[in-house]
């Protein structure tokens, strides 16, 4: 048997671990340090550099480098290096390569099976592309996971008697809020918020532009304008940043950066924190909003967990005392701890750790559009994950012999007010009136957090599904817009949905009133039919206009006449039956 991995595929670096003896440990890179930078390169003679070497070579070779491939997975962005193409999952599983490669190398075995994790916010679309990279990678998913869970596993927090975690995770370039509720060892994460451009660079930046603009003032040159000496900048401002976090003054050295000349500048830390204080601003708003879609508040919070290099600055730990009001949990080296869990969650698939159980939530409701252009909720948000839910749907029309499944994500009440996720349809219907098909749209959503939809035809078993792939790219940020319109349209969407559902029921109550007319016609007489017309071109003009409080009237009156006639009709047909019977006469 060979072992399993657990992979950080992060957006600057990617951390590899294994369970050794039951214990998670951190595979250190043949390179140095146990961080394997998420860097591509492409360099003359076709060779092809991945990690550290691609990382020292990014400023003399910019445009043959590729970082921070992560925030492009599952779009269909393509890179283009010398006429060759590449798809982000390719790139990515150059990096997993060089992961496992390196696992091997270390544990001196071959490495097949691997658990990666990926941000709680990642649709299907990109998780699906993570899968994709580690097939190019020759490595098989065991599961996909979410880096705060896995940050909590590694904790060993699955142990105790806990209620909510709260983790922060913030990297290179994303930051990332997630509320965990734990109980008799079951994780299920209540909330996510975050910033998908916030993060390590941002803080490199501001250290970058204070030092260009310094030598601005003393040369009159902008080095930001050179890219070889943007990019010697850059590393230098992260290395001024990293000290930062140990000491309080940096210098800043940058030899020859340009005409001969070099860049010097020292940094104090309280001057570094004052140019970025605007950043750590931002990381305030989605804490909040994390905790109030958890129902929760800060007193609420059993356990902080500082996850990602960039947890290190003294200034984002004093941040996160202050906005939960306790000492958070740090121990575990902060741009690890995922990849640590992701090696207990290998080990809990493999069978070497027990007593653990991962639950995930879906961040928005899944549904169909239904008649009307309603939206018709199938898993509602925050449900765990894997889970299948179905129901039975119906034709809107005589003789339909195909339904449209479009599926969609988002609270709103209306479907084009929610996003399209995709569409398919299901087709062979059997000739039928309107309301007889019964058709059951079931949603599953996997462990890996990936969404397949199928439609059944009870009558012929009849079947297609799709998985969902072109799903629309959701940011966190878009996801908190949908959750606040949401919110905020509640009352006017339900109003609009009442109006449409009234419409669908006039709709229909005028199809059976016709039918009733047509299958009794030798039964009712002159008075009656006009009657029922009459009452049918009313709901008909109600409608027209589109008043919802007098199409409710006049339904009422159809309906009161239909019940009437009904009864007559039953009066009659009883009535013939026995004439019936009495001309017959009773054999014996
Ligand atoms: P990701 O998950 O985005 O791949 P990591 O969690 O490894 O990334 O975090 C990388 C970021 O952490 C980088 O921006 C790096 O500069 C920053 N970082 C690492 N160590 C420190 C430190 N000691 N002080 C400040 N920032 C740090
Ligand atoms: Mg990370």
């Amino acid at each position: 048997m060979s072992t399993a991995i657990g992979i950080d595929l992060g957006t600057t670096f990617s951390v590899v671990a294994y369970l050794e003896n039951g214990k998670a440990r951190v595979i250190p890179s043949s390179e140095g340090g146990n961080l394997i930078p998420s860097v591509v390169a492409f360099i003359d003679g076709g060779f092809q550099l991945t990690g550290k070497l691609a990382r020292a070579q990014a400023a003399a070779n910019p445009i043959r480098t590729i970082a921070s491939i992560k925030r492009w997975m599952g779009s269909d962005k393509k890179i283009e290096i010398e006429g060759k193409t590449y798809t982000p999952q390719e790139i990515s599983g150059f990096i997993l390569r060089k992961v496992k490669r390196e696992a091997e190398a270390y544990i001196g075995e071959k490495v097949e099976k691997a658990v990666i994790t990926v941000p709680a916010y990642f649709n299907d679309n990109q998780r699906q592309a993570t899968m994709d990279a580690a097939i190019f990678a020759r490595l098989d998913v065991m599961r996909i996971i979410n880096e705060p869970t896995a940050a909590s596993l590694a904790y060993g927090l699955h142990e105790k008697d806990l209620q909510h975690i709260l983790v922060w995770d913030l990297g290179g370039g994303t930051f990332d809020v997630s509320i965990l509720e734990l109980g008799q060892g079951v994780f299920e994460v209540k909330a996510v918020n975050g910033d998908t451009h916030l993060g390590g660079d941002d803080w490199d930046q501001k250290i970058m532009d204070y030092a260009a603009e310094e030598y601005v003032k003393i040369h009159k040159i902008d080095i930001r304008e050179d890219r070889i000496a943007l990019q010697r900048l850059k590393e230098a401002s992260e290395r001024a940043k990293r000290e930062l976090s140990q000491k309080p003054l940096t210098n800043i050295r940058i030899p020859f950066i340009d005409q001969g000349r070099d860049l010097e500048i020292s940094l104090t830390r309280e001057k570094f924190e004052e140019l970025s204080c605007d950043l750590l601003e931002k990381m305030v708003t989605p804490s909040k909003q994390a905790l109030k879609d958890a129902n929760l508040t800060a007193k609420n919070i059993d356990r902080v967990i500082l996850v990602g290099g960039s947890t290190r600055m003294p200034a984002v730990q004093q941040l996160a005392r202050e906005l939960f009001e306790m000492e958070p949990y740090k121990d575990i080296n902060p741009d690890e701890v995922v990849a640590v869990g992701a090696a207990i969650q290998a080990g809990v698939l493999t069978g070497e750790v027990n007593h653990i159980t991962l639950v995930d939530i879906t961040p928005l409701s899944l549904g169909i559009e239904t008649m009307g252009g309603i939206f018709t909720r199938i898993i509602g948000r925050n449900t765990p994950v894997p889970t299948t839910c179905g129901q039975i749907f119906t034709t809107a029309q005589d003789n339909q012999t195909q339904v449209d499944i479009y599926i969609l994500q988002g609270e709103r009440a209306l479907a084009a007010d929610n996003v399209s996720l995709g569409k398919f349809n299901l087709d062979n219907i059997p000739i039928a009136r309107r309301g007889e098909p019964q058709i059951e749209v079931a949603f599953h959503i996997d462990a890996n957090g990936i969404l397949q939809v199928s439609a059944f035809d009870l009558h012929t078993e009849n079947q297609k599904s799709i998985n969902i792939n072109s799903s629309k790219r959701l940011s966190r940020g878009q996801i908190n817009k949908m959750l606040e319109e949401a919110e905020r349209y509640a009352a006017d969407d339900e109003k609009r949905k009442e109006h449409i559902q009234i419409g669908i029921c006039a709709e229909g109550m005028i199809a059976s009133a016709q039918v009733v007319m047509e299958e009794n016609l030798e039964i009712l007489d002159k008075f009656q039919i006009d009657e029922i017309e009459k009452a049918i071109l009313k709901v008909k003009a109600a409608l027209a206009q589109g008043k919802s409080e007098e199409m409710k009237l006049e339904m009422d009156e159809l309906r009161k006449i239909i019940e009437i006639v009904c009864s007559e009709i039953r009066d009659k047909k009883e009535k013939r039956k026995k004439m019936a019977h009495s001309k017959i006469g009773v054999l014996k």
